[in-house]
């Protein structure tokens, strides 16, 4: 049951608008801020020596000695510091980034999966947990963004991120199983919206951020990677491109069968033998008459139509 949608639209990650859902960019700021904040009991810090001759204030006075005096005194702290005068050529690019630690490489990934302009927000999942997450586990986001990674690997490595974001355990990442657990274990029955996405829509989802991380880690290439849109969780209609939901049929036909009736002919919908009369219920937009005028069903025309 919890396979499918059973909402037109995934709006976990769609709006109700059938956009991508949006959220306020600034947390990831806040977070990465409050992050740097905690952490201030350090015994190295490393100082960007070119932005802080930038922002110094040089006197119209004196010689290159003050200057240098002032910018020692400016850095001096309690622990051990390292001035870097670095520039972004791209090998020393590469090895600034291998000293930050293998998980600064994967916060493009998390950015991207976690919603930005081209990519779903996921409804109550904000980038605060996400980076909580990042630090907490090894998610393995490293593969995102990878050209020449395998399509497998990436969903799984994406699959893996959002089941902790949803549920801190990783025994299994199927958001089909989350969704459900996560509806019979909730005191209060959540909205649609709050539960995961169906796999097959994440898979999409995943494919979009894939695509996005992509780009970015191009950017210091003369031209971004040719690729194929479609391919990444987009469909292009009538030239513009459109985020694939993922979601096909929104429930189980055996519950559309009951919610939806199939009636045609001249007396559509009259007798028992019409599901939605048979149960006491108004025809609705999803029957074959649609509702409309050539259905005959009287919960119908008693007025919902
Ligand atoms: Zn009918
Ligand atoms: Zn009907």
């Amino acid at each position: 049951m919890f396979s499918f949608e059973l909402v037109p639209l995934p709006f976990a990650i769609f709006d109700e608008y059938g956009g991508l859902r949006k959220s306020n960019k600034a947390q990831l700021l806040h977070k990465l801020v409050a992050w740097s904040e905690e952490n201030n009991d350090y015994e190295v810090l490393i100082v960007d020596g070119k932005e802080m001759l930038y922002h110094a204030v040089w006197s119209k006075v004196g010689t290159v000695r003050n200057l240098l005096q002032n910018f020692t005194r400016a850095v001096e702290k309690e622990c051990k510091v390292i001035a870097v005068f670095d520039s972004y050529v791209e090998e020393s690019t590469k090895a600034t980034a291998d000293k930050l630690g293998h998980k600064s490489l994967q916060l493009l990934a998390v950015h991207a999966l976690t919603g930005c302009g081209t990519v779903s927000y996921f409804f109550g999942k904000g980038k605060a947990s996400a980076v909580s997450a990042l630090l907490k586990y090894e998610v393995g986001l490293d593969v995102l963004g990878c050209q020449k990674a395998n399509i497998h690997d990436i969903l799984n490595a994406g699959h893996k991120f959002i089941s902790i974001l949803y549920k801190e355990r990783l025994t299994h990442t199927s958001m089909n199983h989350h969704r459900h657990s996560i509806f019979v274990s909730t005191k209060n029955t959540p909205t649609i919206k709050r539960l995961p996405p169906t796999d097959l829509a994440l898979n999409e989802h995943i494919k979009r951020a894939h695509l996005q991380t992509m780009l970015w880690k191009a950017a210091d290439k003369d031209e971004p990677p040719v690729v194929n849109i479609t391919e990444f969780g987009w469909d292009v209609i009538e030239g513009v491109p459109t985020p694939r939901t993922g979601a096909s049929q929104c429930a189980p036909p055996e519950l559309m069968k009951f919610v939806a009736c199939e009636c045609s002919g001249q007396s559509a919908c009259a007798r028992k033998n019409c599901s939605c009369f048979s149960s006491g219920v108004s025809c609705t937009g999803f029957c074959k008459r649609m509702a409309k005028d050539s259905c005959n069903n009287p919960h119908t025309q008693a007025g919902s139509r």
